[in-house]
């Protein structure tokens, strides 16, 4: 129960990684209001869960690439919440191809969804953070925003901006007590990977020295670590949950 009595903000929390995230939290002690763009199919099983741990479930809608909307929505959460102690901005999507031949359409979605949106998110939930001098900020990078990776030049941008970023609010709110760091996920098997050809991920699984891809609840635990106080001296980190990937 490492987190009993704690609030969190978890976006992308429908599937995969977000998802894992907000059953650890759950788990956890932990009452989550979860933002994805419509209603999920495990809302439910969710909501089961919260009530089997004597917490709440919120599932909450938004496009994070909608300024106007996602502001608006945070904020209506953040006001039912009383204040998050813990804001995990993962939402995100890839729109890959090479540089050469990428729409600027498929560059500003993903930057506007990938790193924009963390920034709109992070402005709300952490002002209130800075007020009550306590909070954890967890934003989802990737090991593409560490090493680069041709044929994403849009997402490695979008998750090495968010690196930036990331170390750069760390250092203007840790004097305020609120910590922020970065995972960096390598090959996690959830939707956004499973449209990789089979023979794709076989090479990307030779190249990880554990010699397999990651789970959601690989990086859920590392995201529960970096919410909680097991974690109060860490901040402007940048934490690789990738089988030694970048090795
Ligand atoms: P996923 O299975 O594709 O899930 C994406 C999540 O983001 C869903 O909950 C989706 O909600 C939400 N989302 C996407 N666009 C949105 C929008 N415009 N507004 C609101 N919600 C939106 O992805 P994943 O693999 O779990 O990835 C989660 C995060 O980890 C991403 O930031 C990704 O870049 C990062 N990551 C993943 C890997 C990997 O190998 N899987 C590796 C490194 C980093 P809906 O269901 O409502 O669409």
């Amino acid at each position: 129960m490492l987190l009993q009595n704690k609030k969190a903000l978890v976006t992308g929390s429908s599937r995969g990684i977000g998802r894992g995230i907000v059953e650890s939290f759950i788990k956890n002690g932990c009452e989550v209001w979860g933002l994805c763009s419509k209603e999920s199919a495990g809302k439910a099983e969710l909501e089961a869960l919260a009530k089997e741990n004597g917490v709440a479930f919120h599932e909450i809608y938004a496009d994070v690439g909608n300024a106007e909307q996602v502001t608006e929505v945070v904020k209506a959460a953040l006001a039912e919440a009383g204040g998050f102690d813990v804001l995990v901005n993962n939402a995100g999507i890839t729109r890959d191809g090479l540089s050469f031949r990428m729409k600027k359409t498929d560059w500003d979605d993903v930057l506007r969804i990938n790193l924009t949106a963390a920034f709109l998110i992070c402005q709300i939930v952490s002002n209130d953070m800075i007020r009550k001098r306590s909070g954890s900020i967890i934003n989802m990078s990737s090991i593409v925003g560490v090493h680069g990776n041709g044929g994403q030049v849009n997402y490695a941008a979008s998750k090495g901006g968010l690196i930036a970023y990331s170390k750069s609010l760390a250092a203007e709110v840790g004097g305020r007590g609120v910590r922020v760091n970065c995972i960096a996920p390598g090959f996690i098997e959830t939707d956004m990977t499973n449209v990789l050809k089979e023979e794709l991920k076989q090479a990307m699984i030779e190249k990880i020295p554990l010699k397999r891809p990651g789970t959601p609840e690989d990086v859920a635990n590392t995201a529960l670590y970096l919410a909680s106080g097991l974690s109060s001296y860490v901040t402007a980190q940048v934490i690789g949950v990738d089988g030694g990937m970048g090795a």
